[in-house]
């Protein structure tokens, strides 16, 4: 099933609608990063949310999601652009066999931080606890209160237990209000896509966006507005890894000179391998070391 995020209202009830499929992108992520079922259950959650919040982003915006729970897991991030341009990554990527469950990965209540900026200037940001102890509706939570917007967030996977993890379902769901739309009608529609019941359907078998639209609690009929189709992208570059590495004090560029003669970098996002050879190392240290004087 390919990768898609659709995007639409219900006009009679004046509610926002966005709906996606990404396992291609978080099978992307779990294989290049090599997490185990766990860590790759929870990141895959993590990047269909993103996915789903590429709908309002404009003028090279990008948003920058942090969860950090007090389990095993430590904290996740996860950031997408306005091409629904995804990736992310988890602090820890082998969980399994220390915990046994999703719960024990994120083991308490953490917080949740997002950044918006663009190309040369920063949006918005803000912090609020994590207290569902549940990626997609502590983000939720964090829409609703931090940037005043009423959201229901949920995401439903289907990524059998096995040796070699490919998810076959990675279908997000995202509610809004908008001016006009009763709140209580909206609160009881929350309510219906919260319940384990949708959940479990969801992870019942593959569903396209529009199933999942079309199975909401909702009276009237969904008007579909746009679609695209979002994917795992990095934007790191070699030159981005140099322009790292020049601003490294000349001492330890030296040291990695005289230790190892080369440096690997490896991006956290993508798990891409940058290699610098001795005469990178030495003209970095010579830019370094006038850049320093
Ligand atoms: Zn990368």
């Amino acid at each position: 099933m390919n990768d898609r995020l659709i995007r639409g209202v219900f006009p009679e009830e004046n509610i926002r609608f966005a709906a996606c499929q990404a396992a291609t992108l978080c099978n992307v992520a779990v294989s290049s990063h090599q997490a185990d079922w766990v860590s790759g259950w929870l990141l895959s959650e993590a990047l269909t949310c993103a996915t789903l919040l590429s709908i309002d982003l404009t003028d090279g915006e990008r948003l920058t999601l942090r969860w950090e729970y007090p389990g095993p897991l430590g904290s996740i991030l996860a950031d997408v652009d306005e091409n629904a341009g995804v990736r992310g990554f988890t602090q820890r990527l082998r969980l399994m066999p220390e915990v046994a469950t999703l719960a024990e990965a994120i083991s308490g209540q953490g917080r949740i931080g997002v950044i918006s900026s663009y190309p040369n200037r920063e949006g918005r940001k803000g912090m609020t606890q994590a207290i569902f102890r549940d990626v997609a509706r502590d983000l939720a939570h964090f829409l609703s209160l931090s940037f005043q917007v009423e959201t229901a967030l949920v995401v439903g996977l289907i990524m059998p237990p096995e040796e070699r993890i490919v998810l076959k379902a990675a279908v997000g769901l995202l509610l809004q209000p908008l001016p006009g739309c009763d709140p209580e009608y909206f609160d009881q529609v929350r309510q219906g896509v919260e319940r384990a019941d949708f959940r479990e359907w969801l992870e019942a078998s593959p569903h396209r966006p529009e199933e999942v639209v079309e199975n909401l609690p909702v009276e009237g009929a969904p008007s579909y507005l746009d679609e695209s189709t979002p994917s795992y992208h990095c934007h790191c570059t070699h030159a981005k890894v140099e322009a790292v590495l020049r601003m490294l004090e000349p001492e330890e560029l030296l040291d990695m000179l005289t230790k190892d003669g080369e440096a690997q970098v490896t991006c956290h996002f993508c798990a891409k391998n940058y290699a610098f050879s001795r005469p990178d190392l030495k003209n970095l240290l010579r830019q370094s070391q006038s850049g320093h004087a």
